[in-house]
């Protein structure tokens, strides 16, 4: 077991278990050589976003990586002032020739944008039935957009990746996704390394050799949570990989559930800014 574990999304599509973020990794250089080195490490998962400005470096390092295509998983996003029926068509074609591809596996919308998402998942709709992307789904959403969302929709998201590490346990919409067969991706699933020095994951890492990364890594993997934590760096893609030869016990699963302090690191999908 390795880094071709996968989830299995309730339309059969495979994704990656754990795949690499690439936010705040500058487009040119420094995201073409992070996703070339997750490549060669066995990464075949990579999440970007239109919003990220890095996606014609991310396609670069996809083709010149000589892995076939179908046999990497590319998630993008549509971006809050991209959304409307026709606005995220076009803004899914944009994000299509900058990838270098002709297909996206995960097509999501970015975040909740009041009076727009609805119209937007139309578009993700037909995206979907064109065959132009294998899943669809949403980001930020809690459960009360999901159960608007999907009162009108065809096709059910797939898919809600939201914040979610240790002092943010996300309980409520957590039990939403699982109880509409949708799969958690967790954003900033190591807290973005703020507190990977909490007493408790120290001690775990210690008891297994690991690093409190990896204890976090761990701990949403056995939760059955998509984690695509962020590294620029060989070492950390490394570390951040392996994950699947330890287990915590059911004991220590319930001690790093309870670092929960509903602590965010970015917005609250109901008080974004969404000028
Ligand atoms: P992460 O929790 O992945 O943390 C990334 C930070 O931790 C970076 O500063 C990185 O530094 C550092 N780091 C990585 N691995 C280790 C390690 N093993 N030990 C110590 N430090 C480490 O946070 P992100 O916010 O980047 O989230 C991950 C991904 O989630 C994003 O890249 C993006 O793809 C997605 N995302 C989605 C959002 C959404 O709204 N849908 C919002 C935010 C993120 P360095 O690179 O120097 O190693």
């Amino acid at each position: 077991m390795g880094l071709e574990t996968t989830t299995k999304l309730k339309n059969g599509v495979e994704i990656p278990s754990v795949g690499l973020g690439v936010y705040k990794v500058e487009e040119g250089e420094q995201v073409y050589e992070s996703v070339k080195s997750a490549l060669e490490i066995g990464y075949r998962h990579i999440d970007t976003a239109s919003f990220y400005q890095n996606e014609e470096g991310v396609g670069r390092a996809v083709k010149d990586s000589g892995i076939p295509r179908d046999e990497i998983f590319i998630t993008t996003k549509v971006w809050n002032n991209e959304q409307g029926f026709t606005e995220a068509l076009e803004a899914f074609n944009r994000s299509l020739t900058k990838l270098g591809t002709d297909y996206i596996d995960l097509y999501l919308i970015h975040w909740p944008v009041p009076d727009k998402y609805k119209d937007t998942w139309r578009a993700l709709e037909k995206i979907y039935r064109d065959g132009k992307a294998r899943a669809i789904g949403v980001s930020n959403f809690l459960p009360h957009h999901l159960d608007d969302l999907m009162r009108d929709a065809e096709i059910r998201p797939m898919v809600n990746q939201i914040e979610h590490h240790p002092k943010l346990a996300q309980t409520e919409t957590r039990k939403f996704c699982r109880d509409h067969e949708i799969a958690v991706e967790a954003w900033s699933p190591i807290g973005k390394a703020t507190y990977l020095d909490e007493p408790l994951l120290c001690d775990l890492a210690e008891k297994y050799g690991k690093t409190a990364a990896q204890v976090v890594l761990r701990w949403h993997y056995q939760n059955g949570t998509i984690i695509i934590p962020k590294s620029t760096r060989a070492s950390r893609q490394r570390e951040n990989a392996s994950i699947f030869d330890f287990e915590l016990s059911g004991a220590e699963m319930e001690k790093i559930d309870g670092l929960d302090q509903d602590h965010r690191l970015g917005a609250h999908p109901d008080n974004f800014n969404y000028e």
